[in-house]
């Protein structure tokens, strides 16, 4: 099983140690690969992709010269999970607000960037995320979701009333930075998806 990292720009290091933390050793040397994605070639064969913080402009403006992202908007499209935080979550919104750039724009949300303002631009609070509880959430100049634009999707968190975390089908995106904190237990849950996804996927070829 293939995970990839976008590794253009922004804090996808911080990721890959991440998940070599979740992972057994086990799983690192048999069962899984994380690959850094920096062209299309690495695309080849991913079963799941991390978008990680960073600039959203500078990462849809990379994506885009390196034909990036017709290929995975597509994959993202056909099902292949992936976690978004921050810049991540910036580029797969359908939505930015009074900004015409969407990027992948396959999840149904409409967002506003550097939504805290100067003063706040980074901060540290606590919340439930999901069935998670008590989270470290670490912002560092963050969106926010001001609008879902689908009924399916499923609010994971908010904080002062702003949503700042939502799943839609194997789409997962935080305004936050789970990968800045020792808590790994958003990655495990990713990782689940992943495995169940791929589980998924095999009994479905299987079947036809
Ligand atoms: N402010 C950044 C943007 O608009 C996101 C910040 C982050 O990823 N920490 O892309």
């Amino acid at each position: 099983m293939k995970i990839g990292v976008l590794a253009l720009q922004g804090a996808f290091i911080e990721h890959i140690k991440m998940l070599e933390n979740v992972l057994t050793k086990k799983e690192m040397s048999e069962l899984v690969d994380l690959v850094e994605i920096r062209q299309l070639k690495d695309l080849e064969k991913i079963d799941a992709l991390v978008l990680p913080g960073g600039e959203s402009t500078v990462q849809g403006k990379l994506l885009k010269e390196l034909d990036l992202l017709k290929p995975i908007k597509e994959r993202i499209e056909s099902g292949m999970p992936v976690l978004a935080t921050c810049a991540g979550l910036i580029l797969l919104a359908r939505e930015i607000e009074n900004e015409n750039d969407c990027h992948l724009g396959t999840f149904p949300i409409k967002v506003v960037r550097n939504a805290y303002g100067r003063q706040l631009g980074s901060f540290v609070t606590t919340a439930n995320v999901g069935a998670i509880k008590d989270f470290p959430l670490c912002f560092i100049r963050a969106p926010y979701i001001k609008e879902c634009l689908s009924p399916k999707i499923e609010i994971l968190s908010k904080v002062d009333g702003r949503i700042i975390a939502a799943k839609y089908g194997n789409q997962i995106a935080l305004a936050f930075h789970p990968e800045m904190t020792k808590d790994k237990r958003i990655h495990e849950e990713f990782l689940k998806l992943v495995y169940k996804n791929c589980k998924n996927k095999t009994s479905n070829r299987l079947a036809s």
